[in-house]
Formats: structure tokens, C-alpha cells, sequence
């Protein structure tokens, strides 16, 4: 683990969430897993996580495919082959947009907070209104001279609500806060982390597709899941297609151990 690896590690919240596997005791692999809103918010997260970000929580040598090399360069170029102004930080630190589904990602990776959106714009007017037409100038700085009589702009104005049912950027904390899927329902979580809503029917058809015959065999298994397990998650997600059994039964099946 690199430095920066650890300090993130460290200064990751005490975030830990908890599921519940159904192991196949036999076969020693994960069946399915039943999972609440906290689980499935994190699962899908991944999908907002920029791949620069990606490569830096996993390392650059722990990228399955080419990305780690991509990576690499980008860190060895020298800076007097990168256009000004161009910042290599965008592609090795790449920020994450705020959203509901980056929220989860966030919390339990120890990632730094998205930045937050950028302060509502103020507007000012002039303060004298000698003219008719000094209403035709709004400046956005405190103070600017106003064109028309020189008096200082420092009147603000408030910029008027759109109109009833017109579009509009979601207000991001409020939606942050509560996440991506729906909190009420269960979720089923299968192997290859597709996940679905969970019924008691859907249940019973799972445990016919596995052919099991012998219920003595499965067991229920309650798993924590904190920042160790979150990175094996992401790092399994990228090149395995049985994540939960890899991750949480400890089956190194692969080679890239
Ligand atoms: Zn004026």
C-alpha cells in the first residue's frame, strides 16, 4: 500500500455496512447475498467512480487490463510535455461530480468529499438610479461602476425564480443525503453482483436455478463490509464474475493473487 493508499485508509469514516450472504457450505461459493438500500447505494457507486480514481485506489499494478499503464504515464510525463495549464492532477486525481450515487463511494473508500457546487452568483445594480437607464446594467461584483452615472453598483438584486414546473438543477445536498435506490425494499445480490428488488418468490426460484437439493448444506453468513472489503469489491467487480465468493469466502481462484 502506498502512502497515500494509507493516509486515504486512515482517514476513511468508521463507515462499515452489513449483509447477508447464503453460502453454499459444499461448493464453498456465495449463492446470493440479501442486501439493504446501504449495500446496493455503495454497489452502484462504483459505476461513478472515474477509472483515474479507480487506478489509484486499487494501484496501478492491480488493474486487470491496461489502465494501470495509462495511468503510469501520465504520472512519469514531464510536466514540459503537458500544455500549460493543463493539470495532470485532472486525470490522476479526477474529480468526483457530486451526486446521490457518489455519495456511498465517498463514505466508505475514503475518498476526498466531491467538491461542492460553487456559491450561488450575487448581482448588484446601481444605487443612485439617476437615470431611467441605469436599470439596464446588473454587475456581478460588488462595487462596479455603473456605466451610465458612475455611482457605485452595491444595491443586490435577487434573480427571480424560474417559472413553476421549468427545469432545474436538483438541489445536491438534499438528494445526496439519500442516496440512490429506494430505502424500504431488500435486494437480492448474486454472485456477479447483479443486483435485483427481493421477494420471497424470487427467493425460492433462485435456490431452483442452483439445483439445490440438499438445504443442509447452505448456510447464512452476516459479512461486513469497510473500507478493506469495499476496495476488494471494486477490485473484483473489474475482472471476476464471482465477486461475493471471492471477496468474502476468500477463493483465490485467479492468478492475480
Ligand atoms: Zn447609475
Amino acid at each position: 500500500m502506498t502512502g497515500t493508499a494509507a493516509a486515504a485508509a486512515a482517514a476513511a469514516t468508521t463507515t462499515t455496512l452489513s449483509m447477508k450472504l447464503l453460502v453454499d457450505t459444499k461448493s464453498r461459493c456465495v449463492l446470493f447475498a440479501e442486501a439493504g438500500k446501504d449495500v446496493v447505494d455503495f454497489l452502484f457507486s462504483l459505476l461513478a467512480l472515474p477509472i483515474g480514481t479507480t487506478v489509484k485506489l486499487l494501484g496501478e499494478e492491480s488493474m486487470a487490463g491496461s489502465t494501470g499503464e495509462l495511468y503510469g504515464s501520465v504520472e512519469r510525463l514531464d510536466d514540459t510535455y503537458v500544455q500549460p495549464g493543463a493539470a495532470k492532477d485532472a486525470l490522476l486525481r479526477p474529480v468526483i461530480a457530486p451526486s446521490p450515487a457518489a455519495a456511498s463511494n465517498v463514505a466508505l473508500l475514503g475518498l476526498p468529499p466531491p467538491t461542492p457546487p460553487a456559491p450561488a452568483k450575487r448581482f448588484y445594480r446601481c444605487s443612485s438610479g439617476s437615470y431611467g437607464s441605469c436599470r439596464d446594467y446588473v454587475g456581478d461584483t460588488y462595487a462596479t461602476k455603473c456605466p451610465k452615472c458612475n455611482s457605485s453598483m452595491t444595491t443586490e438584486c435577487q434573480l427571480a425564480p424560474p417559472p413553476a414546473g421549468s427545469v432545474t438543477a436538483k438541489t445536491d445536498t438534499v438528494v445526496a443525503a439519500q442516496g440512490f435506490v429506494r430505502g424500504v425494499v431488500t435486494y437480492t445480490v448474486m454472485d456477479s453482483l447483479a443486483v435485483s428488488p427481493m421477494s420471497a418468490i424470487s427467493s425460492i426460484t433462485l435456490l431452483n436455478t442452483f439445483a439445490v437439493t440438499d438445504l443442509s448444506v447452505l448456510q447464512e453468513k452476516t459479512v461486513q463490509i469497510g473500507y478493506k472489503e469495499g476496495l476488494e469489491i471494486l477490485k473484483a467487480s473489474l475482472q471476476s464474475k464471482t465477486v461475493l465468493t471471492d471477496v468474502f469466502l476468500g477463493n483465490k481462484s485467479r492468478s492475480h493473487a
